[in-house]
């Protein structure tokens, strides 16, 4: 086997697949990750169908579903609740539900364990001081100035990714959007079984059940010139963003009484043209392609990455050929999702007092046909049929 001794740059969601997939198929894996310890931030991601199935890839569907909450479908309102459609999702099959949810923390805790499971180890408080590529492998140079020799080096150092820098040059970089997303965790009132979506003037809000217990809302709203807002703030400010919501986001905003909880992210997007490697060190998951958040796509996009991957490197042939099908294999399909998912955020954002009725006409018109579409492309197979590797042995 050409590639038997593999880094991960980076221990996030696509970071931990990848060294699961990997470690899974007999290679020796190391990950680097420079936070200190496995501590995540954030509160719920949704996995949609195509994601779970990377994750069945990986043997953690059944898992993934115990632990999170599954839904068939989005119920789209104006922000007084008034209902304008119901979508039920194409997505997944009689085996894999069409959506999974789940807290951050639980997905990273069930990715981190399988990752270790396999074989993987995980260094923290690490990063990459240098990467010199000679064509027979990559010498790897660590800030605490060790240096291990990998047939291939492989970054997962999200959105900002210091080595995705390092190889395409500093110039290369995600841009903001114009807009953020604000999310806090709540409990769930009982009758919340499917995702919610309420569209305002120039805002758009959510509620997605993750567990028994919670579920976690998110708002979409300008936020012109990117600014840095000072943590203690989040509290005032998601209300003032939350104004003019009445029904049960209106509620919500109410109940806001601090900054606990609250998390705030900017929207920044970027995909890297093909191929998305250099020699012996390719760049993945959000390094490669960051997309506004609206089909819920970025994990499972990573984790197909990650799948991808192992298939192509464990088949017999030069790395520059294995490593220039990952990225011809990936990018029309991440591609869609970038282009779908940009595309609803310029339209919802657009919506003001005037539009707003006919935004609601067009959503009850266009809104099944539109989700039919995209699901039918995400509901096909992510992996080369013939490169399929066996299910795992190791480590379920
Ligand atoms: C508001 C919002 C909501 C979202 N909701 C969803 C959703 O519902 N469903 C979904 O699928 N996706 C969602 N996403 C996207 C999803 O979170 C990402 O696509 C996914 O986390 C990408 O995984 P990754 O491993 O590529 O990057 P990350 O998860 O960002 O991991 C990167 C890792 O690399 C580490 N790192 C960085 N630099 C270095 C370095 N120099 N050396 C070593 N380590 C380094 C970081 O500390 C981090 O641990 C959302 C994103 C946003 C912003």
């Amino acid at each position: 086997m050409a590639v038997q001794k593999v880094l991960i740059v980076g221990a996030g969601i696509g970071g931990l697949g990848a060294a699961t997939a990997l470690a899974q198929r007999g290679v020796d894996v190391d990950i680097v990750e420079v936070k200190p310890d496995s501590h995540v931030l954030g509160v719920g991601i949704n996995q949609p169908g195509n994601s779970l199935r990377a994750l069945d890839t990986l043997g953690l569907l059944e898992e993934c579903v115990s632990t999170g909450f599954s839904f068939a479908g989005n119920d789209y309102l104006d922000w007084n609740d008034n209902e304008i459609v119901s979508v039920d999702s194409g997505l997944g099959d009689e085996r894999v539900p069409a959506n999974t949810a789940i807290t951050r923390p639980a997905l990273h805790g069930i990715l981190k364990s399988a990752a270790e499971r396999a074989g993987a180890s995980i260094r923290y408080a690490t990063t990459v001081a240098d990467l010199v590529d000679d064509g027979d492998g990559v010498d790897a140079t660590f800030n605490d100035g060790s240096t291990t020799r990998y047939d291939l080096v492989v970054a997962f150092d999200g959105v900002k990714s210091p080595t995705r820098s390092l190889v395409f040059g500093p110039e290369v970089q995600a841009e903001f959007a114009g807009f953020g997303v604000w999310r806090l965790q709540l409990d769930r009132p009982a009758e919340l079984r499917r995702a919610q979506v309420f569209q305002g003037i120039s805002a758009k809000a959510g509620l997605i059940p993750l567990s028994e217990e919670h579920m976690y809302m998110f708002l979409v709203v300008p936020e012109p010139g990117n600014p840095h807002h000072d943590p203690a703030d989040f509290g005032d400010l998601l209300k003032t963003r939350l104004e003019g919501f009445g029904g049960i986001m209106g509620q919500i905003r109410d109940a806001i009484d601090g900054p606990e909880g609250i998390v705030y992210s900017p929207l920044i997007e970027l995909v890297l043209p093909r191929p998305w490697h250099k020699g012996r060190v390719i760049v993945l998951g959000d390094a490669a392609h960051t997309m506004a958040p609206h089909l819920t796509q970025g994990a499972g996009m990573a984790l197909e990455d990650g799948i991808v991957l192992a298939d192509e490197v464990l088949t017999d042939r030069p790395i520059e050929e294995a490593l220039t099908a990952v990225s011809a294999q990936r990018y029309d399909r991440v591609k869609l999702v970038f282009d779908i998912s940009h595309a609803i955020l310029e339209a919802e954002m657009q919506v003001t007092a005037e539009t707003l009725p006919y935004a609601v006409a067009g959503m009850r018109a266009e809104l099944p046909g539109q989700t039919a579409f995209f699901e039918s492309k995400l509901n096909a197979p992510f992996r080369t049929p013939q490169l399929r590797t066996p299910q795992p042995t190791i480590g379920n």
